[in-house]
């Protein structure tokens, strides 16, 4: 099945056909680099994460680009404000953003392109469009010139003349036209500064991502994201820059996410309603955080709430005791040399609910009828259990199968699915199971306990049953 893209530039969902056959080019606008990264962020990050895992999921090899911007006024103020330098405020920011993502179980990106170790690709950009007569000098800095771009608004459909309205170039200003864009800044006193023909300065914003996705994924790409406060006017001033230099079209599909809100109002830095992710992860597991995330389709806003957390809790607890299920009930299972009805109908079930997981991701990659899909199996698979005696090996499989496709495109269970150190693990408890026994048998039940008891301190539950001591996995 193909997968379908809702398409911000066309409002409309397309076919996906990449550019080049098995092979996806993405782009998603990394972070600003002066502060924690928040949970707003983690939605948007976490979405394309997911984006990202189902296109390889489905056989393509996807190259994935993602900026940091390192210099920029925001940059520069909070530097100020703390007495850090710039450089080294921006460097702590940014491994904590890597360590963040990498808490929340996002790939990382193939490459993280850095605006400052890309100046020199910047002032070759900037040069081209005055060039082509796009971009003129000021007193302040470099401008790119929107009227001269035919296609300006394509993306936002907002129309020049309406951006106008009311706007004006403010005092000291070096632009021609209220909505022209700054390109290229000159330094003020005590500003970090790079050398270009403009005299000494610093990139504006929109430009490091025109170049910085243009020098590693190609003249044209096929996926640019990023959240949706950046169709306007960040991406608009993307494209105007990209195409004006090119002449031609420059990405195929725009995507961008809702917004996490709090309260009605999105969750930014700016608002100071944030929560960043290391406060969030200490309340909560890094997979609650993903399926709360994955609870709803990445364009629709979603709310910050305990509930909504809880709620994910609660899923993710059940589906991790739906997999145990299977593993304990896998060591009774037989192989089948006859179905009867309880295994044509959770068969059916699985059949049904890997269908419906398939056709909601490639619906414009709607993980929230997904995970649907995902309890309809789960559930089927308990209600099987519940009712034979000796399970049949097929289904099970059937299910397990289903679950670890589930774990690489929702990047939750991987852990769990992570075979060796299961397989290594496995042998270690069953050991201990096997000492505890010994121990009972000799009447040491204090050590016994102990056992016991500490196993379960690790998430591991001991539980004697007539035919022998089993073990499970808990959430502890
Ligand atoms: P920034 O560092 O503010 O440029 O944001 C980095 C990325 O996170 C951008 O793609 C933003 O659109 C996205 N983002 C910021 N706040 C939110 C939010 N509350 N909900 C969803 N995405 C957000
Ligand atoms: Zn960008």
């Amino acid at each position: 099945m193909a997968i379908k893209i809702y398409n911000t530039l066309t409002r409309q969902k397309e076919e996906f056909k990449p550019l080049r056959e098995g092979e996806v080019r993405m782009y998603v606008c990394g972070p600003t680099v002066y502060d924690y990264t928040h949970i707003g962020h983690a939605r948007t990050y976490i979405a394309f994460d997911v984006i990202r895992r189902y296109l390889e999921h489905k056989g393509y090899t996807v190259l994935m680009a993602m900026n940091f911007t390192d210099i920029d006024d925001k940059i520069i103020r909070r530097a100020n404000e703390t007495g850090e330098d710039p450089k080294e405020l921006a460097e702590k920011f940014l491994k904590y953003f890597l360590e963040d993502m990498k808490a929340l179980k996002v790939k990382p990106a193939d490459i993280y392109p850095r605006v400052t170790e890309h100046i020199n690709d910047i002032i070759d950009f900037v040069k081209k469009l005055q060039e082509k007569g796009y971009a003129y000098e000021g007193s302040d800095g470099v401008y790119f010139e929107v009227r001269k771009f035919k296609d300006y608004g394509k993306l936002s459909k907002i129309k020049v003349e309406e951006l106008v309205k009311g706007a004006r170039v403010e005092p000291g200003e070096g632009k021609k036209n209220p909505e022209d864009f700054a390109l290229w800044k000159k330094a003020k006193p005590g500003e970090p500064k790079w050398k270009s023909p403009w005299g000494e300065g610093r990139p504006g914003w929109h430009i490091e991502c025109s170049t910085m996705s243009t020098k590693y994924l190609g003249e044209s790409f096929d996926i640019h994201g990023g959240g949706s406060d950046l169709i306007f006017p960040h991406h608009e001033n993307e494209i105007a820059q990209t195409e004006a230099c090119t002449g031609h079209e420059w990405v195929r599909y725009w995507m961008h996410t809702g917004f996490l809100m709090v309260n009605g109002e999105k969750m930014s830095k700016s608002l100071g309603n944030f929560v960043t992710i290391r406060e969030a992860l200490e309340r909560y597991d890094p997979e609650v955080i993903r399926l709360f995330v994955l609870q709803r389709h990445y364009r629709s806003p979603l709310d910050y709430t305990e509930e909504g957390l809880e709620h994910a809790k609660n899923n993710l607890e059940r589906l991790y005791n739906t997999l145990e299920n299977i593993r304990v009930a896998m060591e009774r299972a037989e192989i089948s040399f006859k179905w009867d009805n309880e295994e044509f109908e959770a068969y059916e079930a699985i059949r049904d609910g890997r269908k419906k997981f398939y056709d909601a991701m490639d619906d414009d990659f709607n993980t929230a009828e997904a995970l649907k899909a995902v309890f309809e199996v789960s559930n089927a698979v308990n209600r099987y259990l519940t009712q034979v005696e000796r399970p049949k090996e097929s289904i099970l499989r059937k299910a397990w199968e289903f679950f670890k496709i589930v774990s690489e495109v929702f990047g939750i269970f991987e852990d769990y699915f992570r075979e060796e150190k299961a397989g290594e693990e496995e042998a270690l408890i069953k050991l201990l199971i096997d000492v505890r026994a010994q121990l009972r048998k000799e009447r040491k039940f204090d050590l016994a306990d102990k056992i016991r008891d500490e196993l379960r301190n690790l998430g591991i539950q001991l539980e004697d049953t007539p035919q022998g001591t089993v073990w499970k996995r808990i959430k502890i």
